[in-house]
């Protein structure tokens, strides 16, 4: 690590998640600014960092190479989308660094070759970076588990800005895949993701999903346990996206030392779970 920290580059530069890691990373000691990627043809190449991102000039001028950013760097922080965050998987295997991607609705193909990728990379994954997700998530589990699925329903309900392009929120999945966990059953198999019309009485045991959109809402997630007469909600509810930056920055940090494999915000936080 040199001298001033950890070495990282910021793709996805001119998004939202991205400005607010760059404003970030220059605040938090033992972590800098390497470089900062940003799309093709982005107006911002060619632009400085700092200053697209409010902090003023920090001398580090956008680009839209990835292959020159990841030269010499140590760690790649990512909130792109799905197939950039699979190309950029492959580069971070290629230097042998870290890799932090918070980008959601990733495929099952997707995820198959980021666990390829973390042959050689250290990767770290999550729907949602924050503290307080990850410990609902640990929550959810739990509770899934103490109430029994004939008589208790759990359904995940989740409200986003109106730019957001994936439904459910890659959280809202998170906390469902958790709740799963608690049950014993496959996600996959059990959940409703839409309701409409006809639908029939709820099945017992399912888990359902509820996704608003709207105004500019950062996120917030309830799950929903709802029995005879009683109902038990966990909530969450996100003020500012550094929530996710400072995550994303932590998990890079405790990486840095960790041999390549494929980890979860819960083994950064120490909040994973014996199988
Ligand atoms: P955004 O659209 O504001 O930003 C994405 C940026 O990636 C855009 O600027 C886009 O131009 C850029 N990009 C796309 N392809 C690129 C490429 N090949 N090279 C360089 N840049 C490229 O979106 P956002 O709100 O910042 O969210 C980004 C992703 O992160 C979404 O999938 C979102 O759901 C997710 N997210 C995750 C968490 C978490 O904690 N895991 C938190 C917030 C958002």
């Amino acid at each position: 690590m040199g001298s001033s920290g950890m070495k990282l580059v910021v793709v996805g530069a001119a998004g939202r998640m991205g400005q607010a890691l760059i404003r970030l990373i220059h605040q938090t000691p033992g972590v800098q600014l390497h470089a900062a990627v940003a799309r093709e043809g982005s107006a911002f190449v060619g632009r400085d960092a700092g200053e697209i991102s409010g902090l003023g000039p920090i001398g580090v001028e956008i680009t839209s190479d990835p292959l020159q950013a990841f030269l010499h760097a140590e760690g790649v922080i990512d909130f792109t989308s799905p197939a950039t965050s699979v190309t950029f998987a492959g580069l971070a295997a290629q230097a042998r660094i870290v890799h932090v991607i918070g980008t959601t609705g990733c495929s099952p193909q997707d995820e198959e070759k980021f666990k390829a990728a973390s042959r050689h990379a250290r990767i770290v994954k999550s729907g949602n970076m924050s503290l307080g997700v990850n410990l609902l998530s640990v929550l959810t589990q739990q509770a899934a588990q103490a109430l029994d699925a004939q008589n208790w329903d759990i359904e995940i309900l989740e409200m986003h800005h109106k730019h957001k392009v994936d439904a459910p929120s890659g959280t809202a999945l998170l906390l469902g895949e958790a709740a799963a966990a608690g049950r014993k059953v496959d996600l996959t198999a059990s959940s409703v993701r839409v309701r409409d019309g006809h639908t029939g009485a709820r099945e017992a045991g399912t888990i359902g999903f509820a996704t608003l959109r709207g105004g500019s809402v950062i996120g917030e997630h309830s799950v929903i346990f709802a029995g005879e007469g009683e109902r038990v909600e966990l909530s969450h509810y996100a003020g500012d996206r550094s929530i996710f930056a400072r995550g994303a920055i932590t998990a890079a940090m405790w990486a840095f030392d960790k041999k390549p494999g494929f980890y979860s915000m819960l083994d950064v936080l120490g909040l994973s779970q014996p199988e």
